[in-house]
């Protein structure tokens, strides 16, 4: 018998996104839960990201009057993510139980206390294929008042984009110039943010908001949260997993768990040797991944058995680092540039080879597998002078004047021509005008031949909603012309050990690991190799989580 120094009904490695929404579960009935986080800071990835969940068939839906149901989101994720054995995350058991219990999740929290609203204009990434919704299936949390934490508010993780704006607003903010509604915006956000100073409020929104909403509820139950708990180990007797050794004050510690162990601990994206192993070509370098994705305890869920599936598979990307973004948190994506209009990507060549306005993960996938080809990793972004003007460029606003560092470090390059821009990035002179001028061609005809882009209500939402007649597609033709280098880099990876429908860890040969649980991207994605729409990392983090706990509890009933 294992001598403990403290004992819990739950136990759950990482603060993440799922860890929370367990403990409240187990909270409500009636067990002790214990979130141990390795950093100083509470909230994961999730924290940072832009807090949004991919929730069939959700209560937001039915107020706006958007059809859906389980069956349609399952049509779609039947399609999209089919039957694979080389998926067992993904298995056509598990993407039921995740459409069956996401709402349900949702409902449960909404009882919690937290409170969420839809994102009404965030088309599903696949909108085209049968069940997949044009509206798109998001939810996320309200804006939050960090101050509300208490001593607590320094210690939440804070993420991206800072303003008092919700992702609707945000999305608009960009157009301030084209559009009397996008002024208004940005006015509203402006009085809002002011008067949050007045009122002495702190107001944040996206993964901040969801992660300091969650904590919130989360103290509130009672859940015992401790930060620099870093968890080393987990504790087997008698065949199951009862606990785990983490460190207090700099001395071992071990935790008893009566009803198990959840495993939320996020990915490896922080981790070289995982990603070279698993993930050739990818950096640690390129991801937007928390510091503490650094994938030990999916290798200590394979010491005790864990079987393990796509490994492979992130959550790409797209980014473009200039000099001195290196090393920040946040890199400027390339996601808006290349899926604006007057904007393609091109590998080293000089040819295009997909459609930009992609998924994240897609993207970030074709890029790897053209570069198992051909040399594309990075590629190039190529654009003319009118989207220099029009959009915004590595973090950088519309039509500013760009470092001189960007050009001194070969990241921009430029040419009066075409031709003039190829030599500058080493590429055939007839090859990039040839691509140019059948890129061109498309967007005269207003259909992309080859790759179809701009045919998706998603292309359309990630374009330029002012551009006629196609928001995505515009001609490269006013010189000079620009190139900046595309990297596949990620927000996260998506591959981990394989679980059930209970969220209980599996052996190779299907076999459980008794007592052991695991959500988020700890664990092989339940979406497969597919990114379905905005929030398909944060949502499964939260459903199984719910299932995790929901399943310990009443197991030990
Ligand atoms: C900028 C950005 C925007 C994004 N936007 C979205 C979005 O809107 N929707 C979406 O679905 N996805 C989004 N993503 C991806 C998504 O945020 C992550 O994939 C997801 O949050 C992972 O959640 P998780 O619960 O698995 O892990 P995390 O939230 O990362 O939590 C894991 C926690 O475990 C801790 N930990 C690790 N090891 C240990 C250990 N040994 N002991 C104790 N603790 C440990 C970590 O420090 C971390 O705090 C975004 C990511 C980024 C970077």
């Amino acid at each position: 018998m294992q001598d403990f120094n403290e004992t819990f009904d739950f136990v759950i490695v990482g603060s993440g996104g799922g860890s929370m929404c367990a403990a409240l579960v187990m909270r409500e009935r009636g067990k002790s839960a214990i979130v141990l986080e390795k950093t100083d800071m509470v909230g994961g990835t999730t924290a940072l990201s832009g807090g949004v969940m991919w929730i069939p068939n959700n209560r937001f839906l039915k107020r706006d009057r958007v059809e859906d149901s389980f069956e349609k989101a399952s049509l779609y994720l039947d399609i999209l993510v089919g039957d694979n054995d080389d998926t067992p995350g993904a298995s056509r058991e598990r993407r039921s139980t995740y459409l069956a219990h996401a709402p349900e999740m949702i409902e449960f929290l909404i009882g919690q206390g937290i409170k969420f609203d839809r994102v009404r204009h965030w088309p599903d990434y696949n909108d085209e294929l049968p069940g997949g919704l044009e509206e798109g299936r998001t939810v996320t949390a309200q804006l939050f008042d960090i101050n509300r934490l208490g001593p607590w508010r320094d210690k939440l993780r804070r993420g991206f984009l800072p303003l008092p704006a919700t992702n609707e607003e945000a999305f608009e903010l960009p157009y301030y110039k084209q559009s009397w509604r996008s002024k208004m915006i940005v006015l509203k956000v402006g009085i809002r943010s002011v008067l949050a100073r007045l009122t002495g409020r702190q107001l944040a929104a996206r993964g901040t908001a969801l992660q300091g909403r969650m904590l919130e509820a989360a103290l509130a139950a009672g859940v015992d949260i401790r930060t620099d708990h870093p968890v080393s180990e987990l504790i087997v007797e008698n065949g199951k997993v009862a606990g785990i050794l983490t460190t207090r004050d700099g001395k071992e510690w071990r935790i008893g768990a009566r009803l198990g162990v959840l495993v939320n601990a996020g990915g490896f994206a922080c981790n070289q040797e995982m990603r070279d192993r698993y993930q050739p070509g990818t950096s640690k370098n390129w991801t937007m991944a928390a510091e503490g994705d650094t994938g030990e305890m999916i290798q200590e869920m394979m010491r005790h058995g864990g079987a393990i599936a796509q490994m492979e598979e992130m959550i790409g990307h797209q980014l473009t680092i200039p000099p001195g973004a290196e090393q920040a948190q946040f890199k400027p994506s390339a996601q808006a540039l290349t899926g604006s209009p007057h904007c393609i990507l091109i590998d080293r060549a000089g040819v295009r080879y997909m459609n930009e306005a992609g998924s994240y993960m897609a993207y970030c996938q074709g890029i790897l597998a053209r570069d198992r080809q051909v040399p594309a990793n990075p590629s190039w972004a190529v654009f003319d002078a009118l989207c220099m003007r029009r959009y915004m460029v590595a973090g950088t606003m519309p039509g500013s004047k760009k470092p001189q560092s960007w050009y001194d470090s070969g990241f921009l390059r430029t040419g009066e021509t075409v031709e003039d821009l190829a030599r500058s990035i080493e590429c055939d002179p007839a090859q990039l005008s040839a691509t140019i001028d059948r890129f061109n061609r498309f967007v005269r005809n207003g259909r992309d031949e080859d790759f179809q882009r701009g045919d998706r209500a998603y292309d359309r939402w990630l374009g330029d909603p002012f551009h006629k007649p196609s928001p995505s597609l515009g001609t490269i033709e006013e010189g000079p012309f620009y190139a900046i280098p595309v990297v596949p880099g990620d927000v996260g990876t998506y591959g981990g050990v394989v679980t059930d429908v209970h969220a209980r860890v599996l052996r190779e040969d299907g076999s459980l690991i008794e007592g052991l649980y695991a959500t988020g991207v700890s664990t092989a994605s339940v979406m497969g190799r597919s990114y379905p729409g905005g929030g398909a990392s944060v949502g499964p983090s939260f459903v199984w989580g719910y299932v995790a706990a929901r399943h310990a509890a009443e197991t030990a009933q």
